[in-house]
Parts: C-alpha cells; sequence; structure tokens
C-alpha cells in the first residue's frame, strides 16, 4: 500500500506562532485534515440545506453499508442530486424541522441524509441562509444508498448505475487509500450514518427517534401517525442535554519507550499475521485523564508502569467513531517487566528503535499484505502511515520531535 502524502493544515503551513516555536508543529493525520467548512449552525435551517443540495456544484458522498463508493481507489465518487431523485426524491429539505417533527410518521422511512459542510470556493454562488446572511462554497452531503427495504430496489439500481460509470465500493478500511481530502470526507460521512442507524430509537423511552439538523440529531417526537397510542411523556423532550447527540469515543494509543529511551513496548493481538506489532491502545473510562488512562491500559494489558506521559497528536477513526488520543509515553526505571495482566494481547515485547526504523522504512503495509521491498522474513512488521500508530512510531524513531516526520 502506497503511503498517502500526510496533508498540511493549510492555514498552518507557515504558522510561526509562539506555540509552534515552542511545541513544535500541529501534526495531522489521517482523516483528519478535511478542509470542509462544517457550518454546524446551519444544519437546522432547512431552507438553506434545501436550496443548497439543489446547486448545481453539490455533491453526495454515497454510502452503501458504511462503505463508500469511490473511483480508482484514491477519490470518492461524487453523486449529483438528479443521480439521487429515485431515492431521496427532488426535494429533500423540503420540510422545515418542525413540520418533519410534527408529521413524525415511523412507519416512512427516509434514507439518511447528513450535511457535511462547504468546501471554500471563491467563484462558487451564493447560497442564502435563514438567519445568517449569504454563505458561498460547494455544498457536500453523504446519503445512505445500502439496498434495504424500502428502497432496495432504487439503492440497487442507483449502485448498478454508478458501478457502470466506473465506481465501485471500498469494503477494506486495511485497503483505503483515499486521498486525504476525501478520506476526511469519508470518516465524517462513515461515523454520522452509523451513529444514525445504531440509534433507530429514543434512549428515554425505546420509542422510534427521528434525525433532525441534518443528520446530527435525534429527536423524540411527541407523536407518531404510525401508531394509535400516544407516546406520553418523555424526558428527552425537558432541557436541551437530554437531546442525542453523536457521539466520538476517546481512545488512547500510546508508544511507550523505555526508561533509558532506547526500546519501544509493542504489542499484538492473536488475530494479526506473523511478525506484527502495534502501540498499546485502549478506550477511555469515566473518571480518568488521558495520562491515567494510558498508564492503566499499559500496565493492564503489559504490566509495564509508565510515568511521564505526553500527548503527541490526535486521529479521527471512523470504526465507527473513535477519537484516536496518541501519546508517547516512558516506562518507569526498573519497572519494566512485561505480564499480560488482562490477557487482551496475544504477546507484548520491548523492540530496540533501530528494529522499529528499520520495520517504519520496510516492514509497513496493512494487515495480512506483503511488505515492501527490502524486508527481511521474520522482521517486525508495523501499521501503515494511515494508522496513529505509525505515526507514533516514527516521531520515537526521529527522536521525539513534534515536526511532521519524513518516513
Ligand atoms: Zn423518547
Amino acid at each position: 500500500m502506497p503511503n498517502p502524502a500526510l496533508p498540511e493544515v493549510p492555514f498552518l503551513t507557515s504558522d510561526d506562532s509562539m506555540l509552534s516555536r515552542r511545541f513544535g508543529k500541529e501534526i495531522l493525520n489521517y482523516y483528519a485534515g478535511g478542509t470542509l467548512n462544517r457550518y454546524s449552525f446551519l444544519r437546522p435551517d432547512t431552507a438553506f440545506l434545501s436550496r443548497a443540495a439543489s446547486q448545481s456544484n453539490a455533491r453526495f458522498v454515497a454510502l452503501n453499508g458504511l462503505n463508500p463508493l469511490v473511483k480508482e481507489q484514491t477519490d470518492l465518487q461524487y453523486l449529483k442530486l438528479g443521480d439521487l431523485k429515485p431515492l431521496i426524491g427532488e426535494q429533500p429539505f423540503a420540510l422545515s424541522e418542525e413540520d418533519e417533527i410534527k408529521n413524525f410518521d415511523s412507519s416512512k422511512k427516509k434514507p439518511l441524509l447528513v450535511f457535511l459542510g462547504l468546501l471554500d470556493d471563491e467563484n462558487a454562488q451564493e447560497i442564502a441562509t435563514t438567519n445568517h446572511g449569504s454563505v458561498k462554497g460547494q455544498p457536500f452531503f453523504a446519503v445512505d444508498v445500502t439496498p434495504r427495504e424500502p428502497f432496495t430496489e432504487a439503492a440497487s439500481a442507483l449502485l448498478k448505475d454508478q458501478e457502470a460509470q466506473g465506481a465501485s465500493v471500498q469494503a477494506s478500511p486495511m485497503k483505503m487509500i483515499l486521498h486525504p481530502e476525501s478520506a476526511a470526507m469519508y470518516a465524517q460521512a462513515r461515523s454520522m450514518i452509523d451513529w444514525n442507524t445504531r440509534s433507530p430509537f429514543c434512549a428515554g423511552c425505546g420509542q422510534p427517534s427521528l434525525s433532525v439538523h441534518a443528520g446530527y440529531k435525534r429527536v423524540c417526537p411527541p407523536t407518531d401517525a404510525a401508531s394509535s397510542t400516544p407516546r406520553g411523556e418523555c424526558l428527552t423532550r425537558k432541557g436541551v442535554s437530554n437531546l442525542c447527540f453523536p457521539r466520538s469515543d476517546p481512545t488512547m494509543i500510546a508508544a511507550v519507550v523505555s526508561a533509558d529511551g532506547q526500546r519501544v513496548l509493542l504489542g499484538r493481538q492473536k488475530r494479526f499475521p506473523p511478525h506484527w506489532y502495534s502501540t498499546l491502545a485502549g478506550f477511555l473510562e469515566p473518571g480518568e485523564s488521558i495520562e491515567e488512562a494510558v498508564r492503566r491500559e499499559v500496565w493492564e494489558e503489559a504490566g509495564v508502569h509508565v510515568g511521564r506521559v505526553v500527548i503527541h497528536s490526535s486521529q479521527p477513526w471512523p470504526y465507527p467513531s473513535s477519537l484516536m488520543i496518541g501519546a508517547i509515553a516512558q516506562a518507569r526505571p526498573g519497572k519494566e517487566d512485561i505480564q499480560l495482566n488482562d490477557k487482551e494481547l496475544d504477546d507484548a515485547k520491548w523492540f530496540s528503535i533501530e528494529d522499529v526504523r528499520t520495520a517504519l522504512k520496510v516492514g509497513t503495509g496493512a494487515l495480512g499484505e506483503s511488505p515492501p521491498e527490502g524486508y527481511k522474513e521474520g522482521d517486525l512488521r508495523l501499521p501503515p502511515a494511515q494508522a496513529i500508530a505509525n505515526r507514533l512510531l516514527a516521531a520515537v524513531a526521529e527522536g521525539f520531535l513534534t515536526a511532521v516526520p519524513k518516513i
């Protein structure tokens, strides 16, 4: 798998702030770095959304079973509203949110449609909003085109048509080589469609909920035309904090360096092919800081006691909606013996920095894929540059520098 070029944050490329001089350049990981302006405050403005969707330059990212429609593997296949008419109609945002809620009928399913944002384009037509003047840019949306009832026929026909135009469905996350802007757009689209799909019922009363705010919020309407039984009171209709918003699950991932700075702690899961290792990772628990989560997970998984933890960078990981918080941590002297306490890992080992450096050059790739040229059978294999684990190890291999690594 070719290593994708790491994107630069356009407004930070020539950054000479005091912060960057003190802490180094901001580091960007794969799936981050998209330049869409999400305009979150325009999501409830259905009049704006309706205008945006019908602009001639509006584009729709299509997901089939959460996998993207792509062309030539490196770019998304962008659809136009016209392509989607059999599925979402001519005016997908025709009703105001108030009317959507009032007319709610849980028996009438609609394909999920999410407003992703506007891409800056000075030459684009102005789009009027209801309360914020007009905005300019190319609108992007995400749409679920999975063939399922009652859209099986329309979705299947659409997919067939797109395939005839050269599109395909990228079904393997480990073979993802979308260019960075598309990857970031896909990350947003995938997490949003996944969250909506998996949250069809109200968390307060268990009845069907309705997607509003262009896919970013789910509400529990007070009535449902599909049911003759009154829905009754629901806590989620009282107070803003009771509404259901999309989640991001904070996950720590750390490159743990030995006390003398000469070795790196790596672990492997049973499902990994031989010689494959990666950095240790785990979900944060309520009531602990990121640093504490790193110390807990590393001890639970490998028995090593960690001291200082430095946060390096973060990465949205849309499988389904983790926020990977990358850290570099150092083991405490004399507390480096490995013991697999929780048995989550199949093995954990200390590797020399030199072994890691070699593996970053000739041993990376997608799980189960052949290594690049120059790899010696039996040597360490590591995740590809799309994974933050690779970036953390690159930073360690380069002496913990915070500049974008060049591996
Ligand atoms: Zn409810």
